[in-house]
């Protein structure tokens, strides 16, 4: 059977690639859903055509009429919401829950920011600041402001948010007026392609505002031109590679890196066993563990606890994984789908060994059986809880990050030497912090914030208003420093830094008037 042969999206056109293609599959049944292929492409002439025709269009018109825009693909992607769904289910063996998180979170953000762009209204530049007198005299001045960047915005992404990881960086450059190129990651390619074809479809962006290149990323970085972005979300080996580009490194073709990061949940030396903040800790190492089976750039690697909370601790997350239904997602009774594809289980199998000789096995699962999934070739893992109290020495635990169902328990003598223990991540996305003690937890906040992008405080009166540890929010930022990759994404406006040039124009107050600001 020829299996479909999906389309790209360049130059104004659907163009398919002319070589064999890549076969994307299911990741429970392992079955042939569609290829991708990007051979044959004229990536310099797409490029241009992105950035003459789309990126030319788009910063024709106002803040606020590409609001409009970015409201009018946010109805039109959540009219196809249920094929959405039928995407995630074959290509990502997530069940529904989970596909919530990346297509309603993808659609959750795009809206936002529909809904800030307009209160920008009719500008066609941002003012930064205010005006600064450059001497005695305010005849001169300097007044900072951001001006979109005239290239185009390429995103190479990865393959755990298809559909999120599309929206919350093309809302932000489609607002600022930059031409998006996504590339996504071809395991899971399908479900960004369908919603690119949607909004392609629907005749709302200008010509060349939106392409869409499934497969190989040959010949992308080197058709980077200096005022072009570059927004990579991926492995911090892919990472290493693109930084040392000479797109980036001789054009200084602006770059955001969204790479692995071992993120943190620690309970505070207050929180004894049975407290409420021990048991939100608990409920919430379960769920960063399940969802997506792990498969969240966000989600809580490391827990850290007290020496004498080890046991209790050990305890509870592991009779709450006990109770998580690993397999087919079509079956109501699974909570817990598939990794998505089989090279992604070899790679967290791979990973729990390098784990073994630094933690023992809490819970894995063993004897549950998987539900409705062939273990010879569904992409299925049980949740792992690894757990050690030498986590000075255990250095694999800061190092290797398996991306999947897998956390490891780690004990701390008192609060100086868990911030330690947190800080060997090395810069992490996110850490979250349980406890019942605002004192202690703003000391544990300023003490790691250099350290991370984001602080989740969890604290016993934002039990049923915290939105998560690894839910990434619009309003704030998303990026973390060191081997996270230095990025920051999101924040609400603060995004559209990256998408555009800031200048100091030192002149008179005359003309600083005229520029309308
Ligand atoms: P990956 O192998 O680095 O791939 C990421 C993207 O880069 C894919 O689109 C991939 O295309 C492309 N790519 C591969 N080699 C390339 C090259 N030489 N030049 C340009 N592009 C290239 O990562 P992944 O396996 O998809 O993603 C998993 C990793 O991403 C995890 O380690 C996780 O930590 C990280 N992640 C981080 C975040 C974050 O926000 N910080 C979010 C999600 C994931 P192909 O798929 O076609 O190879």
């Amino acid at each position: 059977m020829n299996t479909p042969l999906l389309s790209n999206y360049v130059s104004g056109q659907w163009q398919a690639g002319t070589g064999a293609g890549t076969v994307l599959r299911d990741p429970v049944l392992g079955t042939e859903l569609v290829r991708v292929d990007a051979t044959g492409l004229h990536i310099p002439a797409a490029f241009r055509f992105a950035r003459q025709q789309g990126s030319g269009a788009l910063q024709a018109l106002t803040y606020a009429e590409r609001a409009a825009l970015l409201a009018q693909c946010q109805k039109v992607l959540q009219a196809n919401r249920d094929a959405y769904y039928d995407i995630a289910l074959a290509n990502s063996g997530t069940v529904k829950n989970d596909s919530a998180v990346d297509i309603d979170g993808g659609l959750f953000t795009l809206g936002q920011y529909a809904r800030w762009g307009e209160a920008l209204g009719g500008a066609r530049a941002l003012r930064d600041g205010d005006a600064v007198k450059l001497g005695k005299e305010p005849v001169f001045q300097s007044q900072h402001l951001r001006t979109p960047r005239p290239g185009l915005a390429l995103f190479i992404n990865a393959f755990n948010f298809p559909a999120w990881g599309l929206w919350e960086k093309a809302a932000p450059a489609l607002l600022s007026g930059m031409a998006v190129v996504v590339k996504p990651a071809t395991a899971t390619a399908w479900l960004t392609q369908r919603m690119v074809q949607d909004v392609v479809e629907a005749g709302i962006l200008p010509p060349g505002a939106l392409s869409v290149i499934c497969g190989s990323s040959a010949g992308l970085l080197d058709a980077l031109q200096p005022f072009d972005v570059l927004s990579f979300t991926g492995s911090a080996e892919t990472a290493a590679v693109i930084r040392s580009h000479s797109a980036v490194t001789r054009h200084g073709v602006r770059t955001n890196i969204e790479a692995d990061s071992l993120n943190s949940a620690l309970l505070l030396p207050d929180a004894a066993p049975g407290s409420p903040a021990f048991d939100l800790l608990v409920r919430e190492v379960v769920k960063e563990m399940t969802v997506k089976s792990g498969q969240k750039c966000t989600a809580i690697r490391r827990i850290f606890v007290p020496e004498p909370v080890f046991g209790a601790a050990a305890e509870a997350i592991s009779a709450r994984l006990a109770k998580v239904s690993v397999g087919n997602p079509r079956n109501e009774g699974v909570r817990m789908g598939s990794l998505v594809s089989r090279e992604q289980l070899d790679n967290v199998q791979q990973g729990l060994r390098q784990l073994a000789g630094a933690a023992a096995v809490l819970y894995d699962g063993r004897g549950q059986p998987l539900v409705d999934a062939d273990p010879a070739i569904a992409a299925c893992q049980q949740p792992v809880l690894l757990g050690t109290m030498n986590a000075d020495t255990a250095q694999a635990v800061h190092d290797v990050e398996v991306f999947g169902p897998v956390a490891t328990l780690v004990t701390y003598r008192n609060v100086e030497h868990a911030h330690q223990l947190v800080q060997r991540g090395l810069g992490s996305l996110a850490v979250s912090l349980y406890g019942d003690d605002a004192a202690a937890l703003a000391r544990s906040t300023l003490a790691l914030a250099p350290f991370h992008g984001r602080l989740h405080v969890v604290t016993p009166e934002a039990a049923q208003a915290h939105t998560g540890h690894g839910n990434v929010m619009p309003m704030s930022l998303h990026g973390g420093p060191g081997r996270a990759g230095g990025g920051e994404e999101l924040g609400g406006l603060r995004a559209l830094d990256f998408y555009h040039q800031r200048s100091a124009v030192q002149a008179s107050p005359a003309v600083l008037d005229a520029l309308g600001l």
